[in-house]
Protein backbone atom coordinates (compact mmCIF):
# COMPACT_ATOMS: atom_id res chain seq x y z
CA UNK A 1 0.00 0.00 0.00
CA UNK A 2 0.72 3.75 -0.80
CA UNK A 3 -0.36 7.11 0.46
CA UNK A 4 -1.53 7.55 -3.13
CA UNK A 5 -3.66 4.87 -3.86
CA UNK A 6 -4.89 4.90 -0.25
CA UNK A 7 -5.95 8.49 -0.34
CA UNK A 8 -7.32 7.15 -3.52
CA UNK A 9 -9.13 4.91 -1.85
CA UNK A 10 -10.56 6.67 0.87
CA UNK A 11 -11.35 9.05 -1.39
CA UNK A 12 -13.78 6.32 -3.42
CA UNK A 13 -15.19 5.02 -0.13
CA UNK A 14 -16.51 8.62 0.94
CA UNK A 15 -18.00 9.06 -2.71
CA UNK A 16 -19.70 6.00 -2.46
CA UNK A 17 -21.36 6.51 0.91
CA UNK A 18 -22.29 9.94 0.04
CA UNK A 19 -23.59 9.21 -3.03
CA UNK A 20 -25.50 6.18 -1.73
CA UNK A 21 -27.12 8.39 0.98
CA UNK A 22 -27.84 11.27 -1.22
CA UNK A 23 -29.48 8.82 -3.61
CA UNK A 24 -31.32 7.32 -0.32
CA UNK A 25 -32.82 10.31 0.89
CA UNK A 26 -33.74 11.83 -2.60
CA UNK A 27 -35.57 8.21 -3.17
CA UNK A 28 -37.22 8.63 0.89
CA UNK A 29 -38.76 12.53 -0.09
CA UNK A 30 -40.37 11.31 -3.19
CA UNK A 31 -41.88 7.90 -1.54
CA UNK A 32 -43.29 9.89 1.10
CA UNK A 33 -44.42 12.72 -0.97
CA UNK A 34 -46.31 10.10 -3.52
CA UNK A 35 -48.07 8.63 -0.85
CA UNK A 36 -48.78 12.23 1.19
CA UNK A 37 -52.19 13.02 -0.31
CA UNK A 38 -53.94 10.13 1.40
CA UNK A 39 -53.92 7.39 4.39
CA UNK A 40 -52.88 4.00 3.90
CA UNK A 41 -55.57 2.08 3.60
CA UNK A 42 -55.10 -0.10 6.67
CA UNK A 43 -54.18 2.80 8.79
CA UNK A 44 -57.54 4.78 7.32
CA UNK A 45 -59.63 4.15 10.38
CA UNK A 46 -57.17 5.01 12.69
CA UNK A 47 -54.88 8.29 11.67
CA UNK A 48 -56.33 11.84 10.24
CA UNK A 49 -55.62 12.80 6.59
CA UNK A 50 -53.92 16.06 8.50
CA UNK A 51 -51.79 13.77 10.70
CA UNK A 52 -50.56 11.62 7.89
CA UNK A 53 -49.66 14.68 6.42
CA UNK A 54 -48.33 16.47 9.26
CA UNK A 55 -45.67 12.75 9.60
CA UNK A 56 -45.24 13.24 5.58
CA UNK A 57 -43.61 17.15 5.91
CA UNK A 58 -42.14 16.60 9.09
CA UNK A 59 -40.08 13.73 7.11
CA UNK A 60 -39.09 15.59 4.49
CA UNK A 61 -38.26 18.53 6.36
CA UNK A 62 -35.44 16.26 8.34
CA UNK A 63 -34.59 14.43 5.30
CA UNK A 64 -33.36 17.61 3.79
CA UNK A 65 -31.41 18.66 6.98
CA UNK A 66 -30.13 15.96 6.77
CA UNK A 67 -28.40 16.12 3.91
CA UNK A 68 -27.06 19.21 4.56
CA UNK A 69 -25.32 17.57 7.67
CA UNK A 70 -24.33 14.82 5.44
CA UNK A 71 -22.85 17.12 3.12
CA UNK A 72 -20.85 19.51 5.69
CA UNK A 73 -19.60 16.01 7.65
CA UNK A 74 -18.10 15.16 4.62
CA UNK A 75 -16.52 18.84 3.96
CA UNK A 76 -14.96 18.70 7.46
CA UNK A 77 -13.35 15.06 6.97
CA UNK A 78 -12.19 15.96 3.84
CA UNK A 79 -10.20 19.56 4.96
CA UNK A 80 -9.09 18.36 8.31
CA UNK A 81 -7.45 15.43 6.36
CA UNK A 82 -6.42 15.38 2.77
CA UNK A 83 -7.05 19.47 2.69
CA UNK A 84 -4.65 20.04 5.24
CA UNK A 85 -6.44 20.89 8.45
CA UNK A 86 -4.82 18.26 10.81
CA UNK A 87 -0.85 18.75 9.10
CA UNK A 88 -1.21 22.55 10.32
CA UNK A 89 -3.22 21.60 13.29
CA UNK A 90 -0.08 19.02 14.37
CA UNK A 91 2.95 21.01 14.08
CA UNK A 92 0.92 23.98 16.24
CA UNK A 93 0.02 21.98 19.11
CA UNK A 94 3.69 20.67 19.17
CA UNK A 95 5.15 24.15 19.22
CA UNK A 96 3.50 24.66 22.70
CA UNK A 97 6.12 21.98 23.84
CA UNK A 98 3.66 20.22 26.06
CA UNK A 99 4.83 16.25 26.95
CA UNK A 100 3.81 14.09 24.24
CA UNK A 101 0.80 12.37 25.55
CA UNK A 102 -0.79 15.81 26.49
CA UNK A 103 0.34 16.97 23.23
CA UNK A 104 -1.81 13.76 21.66
CA UNK A 105 -4.41 14.86 23.78
CA UNK A 106 -4.84 17.98 22.61
CA UNK A 107 -5.15 17.24 19.48
CA UNK A 108 -7.88 15.01 19.88
CA UNK A 109 -9.44 17.57 21.86
CA UNK A 110 -9.16 20.57 19.06
CA UNK A 111 -10.59 18.05 16.76
CA UNK A 112 -13.44 17.18 18.92
CA UNK A 113 -13.82 20.72 19.39
CA UNK A 114 -13.89 21.57 15.67
CA UNK A 115 -16.16 18.90 14.85
CA UNK A 116 -19.03 19.95 17.62
CA UNK A 117 -18.54 23.85 17.01
CA UNK A 118 -19.27 23.02 12.89
CA UNK A 119 -22.13 20.61 13.79
CA UNK A 120 -23.68 24.05 16.56
CA UNK A 121 -25.39 25.41 13.90
CA UNK A 122 -27.35 22.68 12.51
CA UNK A 123 -28.63 20.87 15.67
CA UNK A 124 -29.60 24.56 16.49
CA UNK A 125 -31.80 24.93 13.36
CA UNK A 126 -32.63 21.28 14.50
CA UNK A 127 -34.22 22.31 17.59
CA UNK A 128 -35.72 26.07 16.75
CA UNK A 129 -36.74 25.66 12.89
CA UNK A 130 -37.56 22.33 12.47
CA UNK A 131 -39.17 21.08 15.62
CA UNK A 132 -40.53 23.83 16.48
CA UNK A 133 -42.27 24.34 13.00
CA UNK A 134 -44.09 21.22 14.10
CA UNK A 135 -45.15 21.97 17.63
CA UNK A 136 -42.31 19.37 18.99
CA UNK A 137 -39.81 22.18 20.69
CA UNK A 138 -40.41 22.88 24.00
CA UNK A 139 -36.83 24.02 25.30
CA UNK A 140 -35.73 27.48 25.39
CA UNK A 141 -32.67 28.84 23.80
CA UNK A 142 -31.26 29.14 27.66
CA UNK A 143 -31.59 25.44 28.15
CA UNK A 144 -30.20 24.20 24.95
CA UNK A 145 -27.24 26.35 25.97
CA UNK A 146 -27.10 24.76 29.04
CA UNK A 147 -27.53 21.21 27.74
CA UNK A 148 -24.37 21.79 25.63
CA UNK A 149 -22.43 23.28 27.82
CA UNK A 150 -23.16 19.94 30.41
CA UNK A 151 -23.00 17.43 27.65
CA UNK A 152 -19.17 19.03 26.69
CA UNK A 153 -18.17 19.21 30.01
CA UNK A 154 -19.24 15.49 30.46
CA UNK A 155 -18.07 14.49 27.88
CA UNK A 156 -14.61 16.02 28.37
CA UNK A 157 -14.62 14.41 32.40
CA UNK A 158 -15.56 10.92 30.95
CA UNK A 159 -13.37 11.40 27.57
CA UNK A 160 -10.52 13.50 28.07
CA UNK A 161 -9.22 10.59 30.88
CA UNK A 162 -9.93 7.89 28.51
CA UNK A 163 -8.08 8.85 25.77
CA UNK A 164 -5.06 9.70 28.19
CA UNK A 165 -5.58 6.45 28.70
CA UNK A 166 -5.24 4.68 25.47
CA UNK A 167 -2.80 7.05 24.22
CA UNK A 168 -0.86 6.44 26.60
CA UNK A 169 -1.00 2.11 26.53
CA UNK A 170 -0.17 3.09 22.50
CA UNK A 171 3.09 4.62 23.45
CA UNK A 172 3.98 2.43 26.54
CA UNK A 173 2.09 -0.80 26.59
CA UNK A 174 3.91 -2.75 23.62
CA UNK A 175 2.94 -5.07 20.64
CA UNK A 176 -0.51 -5.84 22.66
CA UNK A 177 -1.70 -2.35 23.16
CA UNK A 178 -4.13 -2.61 21.36
CA UNK A 179 -5.76 -5.09 23.70
CA UNK A 180 -5.17 -3.40 26.88
CA UNK A 181 -6.45 -0.28 25.03
CA UNK A 182 -9.85 -2.39 24.39
CA UNK A 183 -10.11 -3.74 27.95
CA UNK A 184 -9.96 -0.05 28.96
CA UNK A 185 -12.71 0.83 26.51
CA UNK A 186 -15.11 -2.02 27.77
CA UNK A 187 -14.42 -0.77 31.29
CA UNK A 188 -15.33 2.81 30.55
CA UNK A 189 -18.91 1.82 28.49
CA UNK A 190 -19.23 0.12 31.78
CA UNK A 191 -18.57 2.94 34.03
CA UNK A 192 -20.92 5.16 31.55
CA UNK A 193 -23.43 2.92 32.21
CA UNK A 194 -23.07 2.57 35.92
CA UNK A 195 -23.14 6.77 36.36
CA UNK A 196 -25.77 7.44 33.55
CA UNK A 197 -28.89 6.16 35.50
CA UNK A 198 -28.02 7.88 38.86
CA UNK A 199 -25.09 10.86 37.95
CA UNK A 200 -25.52 11.80 34.70
CA UNK A 201 -29.02 12.24 33.26
CA UNK A 202 -29.95 13.83 36.56
CA UNK A 203 -28.27 16.44 35.38
CA UNK A 204 -30.49 16.94 32.96
CA UNK A 205 -34.08 15.88 33.74
CA UNK A 206 -35.73 15.43 37.22
CA UNK A 207 -36.84 11.35 38.06
CA UNK A 208 -39.36 11.29 40.55
CA UNK A 209 -40.74 8.13 41.71
CA UNK A 210 -44.17 6.96 39.68
CA UNK A 211 -46.81 7.80 41.59
CA UNK A 212 -49.75 6.52 40.02
CA UNK A 213 -51.03 4.05 42.14
CA UNK A 214 -53.01 2.09 39.91
CA UNK A 215 -50.61 1.86 36.96
CA UNK A 216 -47.67 1.29 39.49
CA UNK A 217 -50.08 -1.87 40.39
CA UNK A 218 -50.34 -2.74 36.73
CA UNK A 219 -46.70 -2.37 35.98
CA UNK A 220 -45.21 -4.32 39.23
CA UNK A 221 -47.61 -7.16 38.18
CA UNK A 222 -46.23 -7.28 34.38
CA UNK A 223 -42.77 -7.57 35.97
CA UNK A 224 -43.52 -10.07 38.36
CA UNK A 225 -45.32 -12.13 35.69
CA UNK A 226 -42.13 -11.50 33.39
CA UNK A 227 -39.71 -12.35 36.36
CA UNK A 228 -37.99 -9.17 35.67
CA UNK A 229 -36.65 -7.24 39.01
CA UNK A 230 -36.25 -3.37 39.10
CA UNK A 231 -34.89 -1.15 41.54
CA UNK A 232 -37.76 1.85 40.92
CA UNK A 233 -40.22 3.16 38.53
CA UNK A 234 -39.44 6.70 37.70
CA UNK A 235 -41.25 9.47 35.56
CA UNK A 236 -39.13 12.24 33.80
CA UNK A 237 -39.87 15.24 32.73
CA UNK A 238 -39.19 15.09 28.90
CA UNK A 239 -42.22 17.73 28.24
CA UNK A 240 -39.34 20.35 29.45
CA UNK A 241 -37.47 19.76 25.70
CA UNK A 242 -39.93 18.11 23.10
CA UNK A 243 -43.33 16.73 22.85
CA UNK A 244 -41.89 12.87 21.75
CA UNK A 245 -42.45 10.31 24.06
CA UNK A 246 -40.67 7.46 25.26
CA UNK A 247 -40.09 4.78 27.58
CA UNK A 248 -36.78 2.84 28.51
CA UNK A 249 -34.41 0.79 31.34
CA UNK A 250 -31.58 2.52 32.59
CA UNK A 251 -28.76 0.79 34.68
CA UNK A 252 -27.71 -2.93 34.82
CA UNK A 253 -27.71 -5.64 37.38
CA UNK A 254 -29.72 -4.36 40.86
CA UNK A 255 -30.09 -1.24 39.61
CA UNK A 256 -31.86 -1.63 36.23
CA UNK A 257 -34.40 0.86 37.23
CA UNK A 258 -37.52 1.76 34.33
CA UNK A 259 -37.98 5.34 33.34
CA UNK A 260 -41.35 6.88 31.30
CA UNK A 261 -41.53 10.35 29.65
CA UNK A 262 -43.77 11.90 31.23
CA UNK A 263 -45.04 13.11 27.69
CA UNK A 264 -45.87 9.25 27.45
CA UNK A 265 -48.15 8.71 30.25
CA UNK A 266 -49.91 11.56 29.40
CA UNK A 267 -50.66 10.37 25.71
CA UNK A 268 -51.70 6.47 26.20
CA UNK A 269 -54.00 4.58 28.41
CA UNK A 270 -52.88 2.11 31.08
CA UNK A 271 -53.14 -1.51 29.13
CA UNK A 272 -50.82 0.14 26.11
CA UNK A 273 -48.67 1.53 28.93
CA UNK A 274 -48.43 -1.55 30.02
CA UNK A 275 -47.81 -3.47 26.08
CA UNK A 276 -45.02 -0.73 25.34
CA UNK A 277 -43.29 -1.69 28.64
CA UNK A 278 -43.78 -5.73 27.64
CA UNK A 279 -42.18 -4.55 24.47
CA UNK A 280 -38.98 -3.20 26.37
CA UNK A 281 -38.89 -5.96 28.83
CA UNK A 282 -38.94 -8.23 25.57
CA UNK A 283 -35.58 -6.57 24.46
CA UNK A 284 -34.26 -7.73 28.06
CA UNK A 285 -35.86 -11.32 28.22
CA UNK A 286 -35.04 -12.51 24.87
CA UNK A 287 -31.08 -11.14 25.53
CA UNK A 288 -31.20 -8.50 22.72
CA UNK A 289 -29.11 -6.09 24.94
CA UNK A 290 -26.67 -8.33 25.86
CA UNK A 291 -26.46 -9.43 22.68
CA UNK A 292 -25.74 -6.10 20.95
CA UNK A 293 -23.13 -5.62 23.67
CA UNK A 294 -21.23 -8.59 22.85
CA UNK A 295 -21.61 -7.77 19.21
CA UNK A 296 -20.42 -3.95 19.58
CA UNK A 297 -17.34 -5.36 21.86
CA UNK A 298 -16.17 -7.94 19.65
CA UNK A 299 -16.12 -5.13 16.48
CA UNK A 300 -14.49 -2.89 19.14
CA UNK A 301 -11.63 -5.28 19.73
CA UNK A 302 -11.49 -6.06 15.61
CA UNK A 303 -11.22 -2.71 15.03
CA UNK A 304 -8.44 -1.87 17.70
CA UNK A 305 -6.59 -4.30 16.43
CA UNK A 306 -6.38 -2.59 12.51
CA UNK A 307 -5.61 0.37 14.33
CA UNK A 308 -2.54 -1.90 15.89
CA UNK A 309 -1.71 -2.60 12.18
CA UNK A 310 -1.85 0.83 10.86
CA UNK A 311 -0.24 3.23 13.50
CA UNK A 312 2.63 1.74 12.06
CA UNK A 313 2.23 2.32 8.58
CA UNK A 314 3.40 5.50 7.13
CA UNK A 315 0.94 5.17 4.11
CA UNK A 316 -1.90 5.81 6.58
CA UNK A 317 -0.93 9.18 7.30
CA UNK A 318 0.36 9.96 4.00
CA UNK A 319 -2.87 8.96 2.70
CA UNK A 320 -5.15 10.85 4.64
CA UNK A 321 -3.32 14.14 4.05
CA UNK A 322 -0.93 13.61 7.36
CA UNK A 323 2.60 12.45 5.96
CA UNK A 324 5.52 11.92 7.80
CA UNK A 325 7.05 9.71 10.27
CA UNK A 326 4.97 6.43 11.74
CA UNK A 327 4.34 5.75 14.71
CA UNK A 328 2.10 9.40 15.48
CA UNK A 329 -0.02 7.62 18.21
CA UNK A 330 -2.64 11.18 18.79
CA UNK A 331 -2.64 11.60 14.77
CA UNK A 332 -3.23 7.68 14.51
CA UNK A 333 -6.15 7.63 16.52
CA UNK A 334 -7.66 11.26 15.00
CA UNK A 335 -7.34 9.63 11.85
CA UNK A 336 -8.32 6.67 12.63
CA UNK A 337 -12.19 7.69 14.04
CA UNK A 338 -12.73 10.16 11.45
CA UNK A 339 -12.08 8.02 8.83
CA UNK A 340 -14.17 4.47 9.98
CA UNK A 341 -17.58 5.44 9.31
CA UNK A 342 -16.39 5.72 5.76
CA UNK A 343 -15.88 2.26 5.75
CA UNK A 344 -17.91 0.71 7.71
CA UNK A 345 -20.51 2.81 6.18
CA UNK A 346 -21.01 -0.68 4.62
CA UNK A 347 -22.24 -2.59 7.18
CA UNK A 348 -24.97 -0.45 8.28
CA UNK A 349 -27.74 -2.05 6.66
CA UNK A 350 -26.69 -5.08 8.37
CA UNK A 351 -27.47 -3.42 11.89
CA UNK A 352 -30.10 -2.12 11.01
CA UNK A 353 -31.64 -5.51 9.62
CA UNK A 354 -30.29 -7.35 13.36
CA UNK A 355 -31.54 -4.48 15.31
CA UNK A 356 -35.63 -4.73 13.06
CA UNK A 357 -35.48 -8.44 13.83
CA UNK A 358 -35.46 -8.05 17.38
CA UNK A 359 -37.79 -5.52 17.36
CA UNK A 360 -39.98 -7.95 15.71
CA UNK A 361 -39.69 -10.42 18.93
CA UNK A 362 -40.37 -8.14 21.10
CA UNK A 363 -43.08 -7.03 20.10
CA UNK A 364 -44.26 -11.31 20.13
CA UNK A 365 -43.08 -11.01 23.52
CA UNK A 366 -45.18 -7.75 24.68
CA UNK A 367 -47.93 -9.69 22.52
CA UNK A 368 -47.42 -12.90 24.85
CA UNK A 369 -47.29 -11.01 28.03
CA UNK A 370 -49.30 -8.11 27.89
CA UNK A 371 -51.76 -6.86 25.22
CA UNK A 372 -51.03 -7.67 21.38
CA UNK A 373 -54.30 -5.18 20.87
CA UNK A 374 -53.62 -2.44 23.19
CA UNK A 375 -49.33 -2.72 21.83
CA UNK A 376 -50.85 -1.98 18.35
CA UNK A 377 -53.38 1.05 20.02
CA UNK A 378 -50.41 2.39 21.18
CA UNK A 379 -48.00 1.99 18.42
CA UNK A 380 -50.64 4.32 16.00
CA UNK A 381 -50.44 7.17 18.96
CA UNK A 382 -46.66 7.35 19.47
CA UNK A 383 -45.90 7.36 15.46
CA UNK A 384 -48.79 10.01 15.41
CA UNK A 385 -47.49 11.87 17.85
CA UNK A 386 -44.23 11.68 16.42
CA UNK A 387 -45.21 12.46 13.20
CA UNK A 388 -43.32 9.13 12.12
CA UNK A 389 -44.28 8.04 8.01
CA UNK A 390 -46.66 5.39 7.73
CA UNK A 391 -45.58 5.17 4.22
CA UNK A 392 -41.11 5.36 4.15
CA UNK A 393 -39.67 4.46 1.03
CA UNK A 394 -39.45 0.49 1.38
CA UNK A 395 -34.89 0.73 0.29
CA UNK A 396 -34.19 3.87 2.53
CA UNK A 397 -36.35 2.02 5.48
CA UNK A 398 -34.28 -1.19 4.97
CA UNK A 399 -30.97 0.41 4.92
CA UNK A 400 -31.12 2.59 8.01
CA UNK A 401 -34.25 1.93 9.81
CA UNK A 402 -33.39 0.61 13.81
CA UNK A 403 -37.34 -0.04 13.58
CA UNK A 404 -39.73 -1.97 11.26
CA UNK A 405 -42.08 0.26 9.72
CA UNK A 406 -45.45 0.49 11.18
CA UNK A 407 -47.37 -1.32 9.17
CA UNK A 408 -44.97 -4.52 9.31
CA UNK A 409 -44.79 -4.57 13.02
CA UNK A 410 -48.82 -4.32 12.79
CA UNK A 411 -49.45 -6.76 10.68
CA UNK A 412 -47.23 -8.99 12.77
CA UNK A 413 -49.49 -7.89 15.59
CA UNK A 414 -52.87 -8.77 14.19
CA UNK A 415 -52.51 -11.82 12.23
CA UNK A 416 -55.18 -12.38 8.84
CA UNK A 417 -56.38 -10.81 6.59
CA UNK A 418 -55.26 -7.04 6.83
ZN1 LIG B 1 -37.84 -2.04 20.78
Amino acid sequence: MTGALFSALFVAALGLSVGIQLWLARRQMRHVVAHRAAVPAHFADRVTLSAHQKAADYTVARTRLGIIDLLVDAAVLLALTLGGGLARLEPWIAATSLPPLAQDVALLVSVALIASVVALPLAWYRTFVIEDRFGFNRTTLALWVADVLKGALIAAALGVPLAALVLWLMARAGALWWLYAWLAWVAFQVLVLALYPTVIAPLFNKFEPLADAGLKERVERLLARCGFRAKGLYVMDGSRRSAHGNAYFTGFGAARRIVFFDTLLSRLAPDEIEAVLAHELGHFKLKHVIKRTLWFSAASLGLLWILGRLVDEPWFYAGLGVPGAAPRYGVALVLFMLALPVFTFVVSPLTAMYSRRHEFEADRYAARNASAPALVAALVKLYEDNASTLTPDPLHSAFYDSHPPAAARIAQLEPGPA
